[in-house]
This record gives C-alpha cells, structure tokens and sequence, in this order.
C-alpha cells in the first residue's frame, strides 16, 4: 500500500482597494502554507493576526485535491473578518507536494 498524499503548496497575498481598509494591510503582502508551515519571506514579513485567524481554518481544506464542483476548488477569495474593512486575501494553489503519511503522524493507518 502507498504510504502517500498529495497537498496543494498554496500562496495566501492582500488584495483589494487599500482605501477601503480599516485595518494595516499592505497589497501584496503574502505568506505561503508548505504542508503544515506557514512561511513569510523577508520582504512580506509582516500579517495581521486577525486576518491569519480567520484564514487558517480553511488553508488545510484547500491544500487538498478536491472535485471540479467542490466550492474549494474555486472559491479562492476570503473577506477580512473587520467588518469595517475592504480588504481580501487570495488563496492561491501552487504547485502539489508528496508527503509520506508515516512521516506527519503517529496515529496508525485505518487499514491496517
Ligand atoms: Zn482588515
């Protein structure tokens, strides 16, 4: 049996019309989710948490393969969780990973 599974590396960046926003975000600004890591590189360095909390819950979702009519699939635009704000942030799928599922859990596999 494979001890494999595939995640989608995924690109998170600020979009939007910078005067609606209420909060300190800056177009462009982005992190990428590899796995279980969320990276910032030494440019885009800074997210605000909020936003981060109401995007975390849906980037291990969309880092799955999921079906051509499976809303994740397409929906790749998240509001700011101010109400007052203008701001969104895109999810974008890059590039799949192969992880070896022995290698991010100890929980044996179901089937065996
Ligand atoms: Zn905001």
């Amino acid at each position: 049996m494979k001890d494999t599974f595939t995640l989608y590396t995924l690109d998170v960046s600020v979009t939007g019309d910078p005067h609606t926003f209420a909060c300190g975000h800056t177009i462009g600004h982005a992190f990428t989710a590899k796995g279980e890591n969320i990276i910032f590189d030494e440019l885009n360095n800074q997210f605000s948490m909020y936003a981060l909390a109401a995007l975390l819950p849906l980037l291990p979702a969309k880092q799955r393969p999921t079906v051509a009519n499976d809303w994740m699939t397409s929906d790749d635009t998240i509001a700011c969780p101010d109400p007052h704000c203008g701001a969104q942030f895109v999810i974008s799928r890059r590039d799949q990973t192969t992880y070896q599922r022995s290698d991010v859990t100890k929980t044996p596999h179901p089937t065996l």
